[in-house]
């Protein structure tokens, strides 16, 4: 205070008027306070709001900038808020992309499992590699055939998988180009124990590699589709039919030179007496019986493979037709000194039946009864019912020379003859293959067979009785 009136003293003002200034200095003092602190508050009010806004931007909510400064913040926000837009903008074009993206991406995947369930169906087994032998691709006929799991095999090396090493190695070397665009050929593939037969064609895929500008576009190797079809059941049909078509010429020509060759001693007066001209008429009539028979046994069982066959059933006696059949034996039987025995049985079993294909079944097992026989033999035949499978049976008994046990499984396959037996007999190895078209195939019979080496045979056949 004394600090201040000395002051006052040598200035030269009043106390008043040195009180004035104060006041007014005060006073200036505290609006310069207000001001400043306005400003501040109205800068960092103007910040906020500037945030808000490029927070709103870059939620995508708010796309303009109408912020208000007088400090540049506006400015500030105006530049942020172009640099944002143009963010946002990149933003919802890579979010389009992606979108179309997915969608291509769902339209591939969907393709692709209609094209595996396309490969699926296939019989085939299709096996595709690309340009590093991998498995690209494979069906499920591919896995059965070579045991692999389908949902593990992509991309692991052909050899892994393909457990045929010739195979995979052909599938090598197609896609090396060792080989020309598409081969086919045959493989024999071991499946489940035994070997199959497959036609396989590798084909190269061929794709257009652009990705240098500066080269001319090439086309590059970049896989194989391997196809593989079972062909073993064509080829065994192949076989059998070039088979049959052999035997049955063989067995043509046989009983035709024997006939032709008696028809010119004939003709040439070679048969100088009445006995000799009999003995010679009655091989002939022998051949041509055979020929004939031989030429009905073809037919028939051609017929009834290829299901064409006409039956004409009608209610017939059983024992009739065998006592027509033992009429028509009885010359073979008697040249041989066989005593052919016709076992005598009520009348009254029926069956319903073809009556010609049942006959013709009965002369071939009577035949075959004769033939097989040794001279001096005897060979029956009898027919009785069986009450608890309401079958009619038909029994050919012999006192020949066996069938080895090895040999009954095959007897009833088209062209099968006992090797021994060969020298014994002329035959065809087709007339128990007819007996069991005829009896089980068409009138839903059954055969069986009994027999024991050297002591003789029975075959035996069965029909349903018929109804009234
Ligand atoms: P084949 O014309 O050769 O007689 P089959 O089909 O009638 O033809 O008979 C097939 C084979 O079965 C004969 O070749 C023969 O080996 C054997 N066979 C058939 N019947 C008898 C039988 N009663 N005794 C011995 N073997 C028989």
């Amino acid at each position: 205070m004394l600090l201040m009136l000395l002051v006052f003293s040598f200035s030269g003002l009043t106390l008043l008027g040195w009180i004035t200034v104060a006041v007014s200095g005060g006073v200036v003092f505290l609006i310069l306070q207000i001001v400043q602190w306005q400003i501040i508050s109205r800068s960092e009010m103007e910040v906020a709001e500037a945030i808000a806004h490029v927070e709103m931007m870059s939620s995508g909510e708010y796309s303009g900038s109408d912020v208000r400064s007088s400090f540049g913040v506006g400015h500030l926000v105006d530049v942020v808020s172009e640099s944002v837009s143009k963010i946002q903008q990149q933003h919802n074009q890579i979010l389009l992309e992606k979108k179309e993206l997915n969608i291509r991406l769902g339209i591939a995947d969907a393709e692709n499992k209609h094209l595996t369930s396309i490969l699926n169906t296939l019989n085939d087994a299709v096996v595709v590699t690309d340009s590093f032998n991998e498995i690209a691709m494979a069906n499920s006929a591919a896995s059965k055939l070579f045991r692999f799991n389908l949902d593990e095999s992509k991309r692991l090396p052909v050899d892994q998988i393909i457990n045929d090493s010739s195979l995979a190695k052909l599938i090598k070397d197609t896609r090396e180009g060792q080989h020309k665009h598409t081969r086919r050929l045959e493989q024999r593939v071991v499946k489940g124990g035994s070997e199959s037969v497959y036609d396989v064609t590798l084909s190269s895929v061929y794709t257009t590699n652009q990705a240098n500008s500066n080269i001319a576009s090439q086309n590059v190797n970049s896989g194989v589709v391997t196809i593989l079809r079972d062909v073993t059941r064509e080829r065994e049909i192949a076989e059998t039919k070039s088979d049959f078509v052999s035997n049955v010429s063989h067995e043509l020509r046989t009983p035709l030179s024997s006939i032709k060759a008696y028809m010119e001693m004939l003709i040439d007066g070679e048969a100088e007496d009445e006995k000799t001209r009999f003995e010679f008429y009655n091989i002939i009539q022998g051949e041509t019986n055979r020929l004939s028979r031989l030429i009905d046994n073809i037919l028939n069982i051609s017929r009834i493979e290829s299901g064409v066959v006409r039956v004409q059933r009608e209610h017939t006696s059983l024992m009739s037709i065998v006592t027509e059949a033992v009429n028509i034996m009885l010359p073979q039987a008697r040249a041989k000194q066989i005593e052919l025995v016709e076992i005598p049985s009520p009348d009254y079993f029926q069956v319903y039946a073809d009556r010609d294909m049942i006959l013709q079944c009965v002369l071939n097992l009577l035949s075959n009864a004769i033939k097989y026989t040794s001279d001096g033999g005897r060979v029956s035949v009898s027919v009785s019912v069986d009450d608890s499978s309401e079958m009619v049976r038909v029994v050919v008994n012999d006192t020949g020379v066996g069938i080895p046990e090895e040999d009954v499984p095959h007897l009833f396959d088209k062209f099968y003859r006992v090797a021994d037996h060969k020298k014994l007999a002329k035959g065809t190895g087709l007339g128990l293959n007819l007996v069991k078209h005829v009896i089980e195939t068409v009138h839903n019979g059954e055969v069986n067979i009994e027999s024991e080496v050297n002591h003789g045979s029975t075959f035996t056949f069965a029909l349903p009785i018929a109804e009234d």
